[in-house]
């Protein structure tokens, strides 16, 4: 038997045809509808489209034959194809060279009659063919030759049609992916600002608000109370001898105690007060809501819980200054000075003591 031609091209027309992703597909409508048509305009029992790949045709439709495929060195189409723009007809494939040993002639469907036309990709490739088949020798009717082309223009067309939609539908994934990747990347940096924001006014040490913090507080809660003419108070809290602490301890068992007192400052105030560490050995309360008096109570609780608590090498007391937020007050450094200078008499008047501000 002669061997089969083989394209020039047939490595890119392979290619090509895979990118249809057409291959070993389920039937579709529209393509069986283009081959009955065939068969009926052509007057053939046999009608396929037949799709060339390596080393088989594949019918992605058909009229007439039970086989899906069949090896391409068998294919009439695997011929049709060297000719992109030619109809190729064989009129009695038992009296043609080229044919008449084939199995498809001299077996199951009996081929005698065939023709096919190249089905051409817009890019040039011959993917394949359109033909119609019978089992008697015959000729084809230029009418018929044209509907043929018409039909291959169609089956073509299709192919174009259902990459174009698998692309559209490919793109559609990808921006998906594309706006889901950039929705957790958004949600990772909204995160991330959102620690460095706590991280930004938290002291470490303690975990309580951090000298920016308390001054971003302070300064919320003196508007406040001045727009809303609302009670507030606040205390500012020093360890008393603190520096023959360390020098005894040592700095680490220091800061232990500072974080034991953050710890114990935080359990004796009120969820509403503001707690933090403005620097060093020096803690603030925020006290919204709280007149002079009752700072006084909040500051000698504490004062008092820091006496009793048992602390790890000796005892620890605190001073602690208050002040009360007042109308003829500028800003929060106002109330903030009042507060120091009220712990400053504390630490006068002997330590481990409360003051207010006069
Ligand atoms: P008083 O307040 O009663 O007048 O005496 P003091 O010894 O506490 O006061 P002073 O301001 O002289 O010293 C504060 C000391 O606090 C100095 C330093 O040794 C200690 N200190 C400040 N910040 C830290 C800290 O972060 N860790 C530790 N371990 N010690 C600190
Ligand atoms: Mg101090
Ligand atoms: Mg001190």
């Amino acid at each position: 038997m002669n061997s089969v031609p083989i394209p020039e091209n047939d490595a890119d027309r392979i290619r090509k045809l895979q990118a249809y992703s057409i291959l070993d597909t389920l039937p579709e409508q529209d393509y069986d509808d283009i081959t009955r048509l065939a068969s009926l305009i052509c007057e053939s029992p046999i009608s396929l489209i037949s799709l060339v790949d390596e080393h088989r045709q594949w019918f992605k439709s058909r009229v007439g034959p039970d086989a899906q495929e069949t090896p391409r060195e068998h294919a009439f189409c695997a011929h049709s194809i060297m000719t992109p723009d030619d109809v190729f007809i064989v009129n009695d494939a038992s009296k043609d060279a080229r044919f008449e040993q084939n199995p498809l002639v001299t077996g199951e469907p009996d081929i005698r009659f065939y023709a096919g036309v190249p089905l051409v990709a817009p890019s040039g490739e011959a993917l394949g063919t359109l033909c119609v088949i019978d089992r008697q020798p015959r000729e084809l009717t230029l009418a018929q030759a044209d509907a043929l082309r018409l039909l291959s223009r169609l089956v073509v067309s299709q192919l174009e049609m259902r990459h174009d939609i698998e692309n559209i539908e490919q793109s559609l994934l990808d921006q998906g992916d594309h706006v889901a990747r950039l929705e957790d990347y958004k949600r990772k940096m909204d995160e991330s600002h959102a620690n460095l924001r706590v991280q930004s006014v938290t002291d470490v040490l303690t975990g309580l608000l951090n000298r920016r913090g308390l001054r971003t507080r302070l300064a919320e809660e003196f508007d406040r109370a001045k727009r809303e003419q609302s009670l507030f108070s606040l205390l500012v809290i020093d360890v008393d001898e603190f520096k023959s602490f360390n020098d005894t301890y040592g700095h680490q068992a220091g800061d232990k105690i500072l974080e034991m007192l953050g710890a114990l400052l935080k359990d004796v105030t009120r969820v509403y007060d503001s707690v933090g560490r403005f620097g060093g050995e020096e803690f603030v309360v925020l006290l919204p809501g709280s007149d002079t008096q009752g700072a006084r109570v909040i500051a000698e609780r504490t004062r008092r819980a820091v006496q009793r608590h048992a602390w790890p090498n000796r005892n620890v007391t605190v001073s602690i200054g208050i002040a009360t937020y007042a109308d003829n007050m500028e800003s929060a450094a106002d109330l903030f000075e009042a507060a120091d200078s009220a712990l400053y008499k504390a630490k006068e008047n002997g330590r481990n003591r409360c003051e207010s501000a006069a």
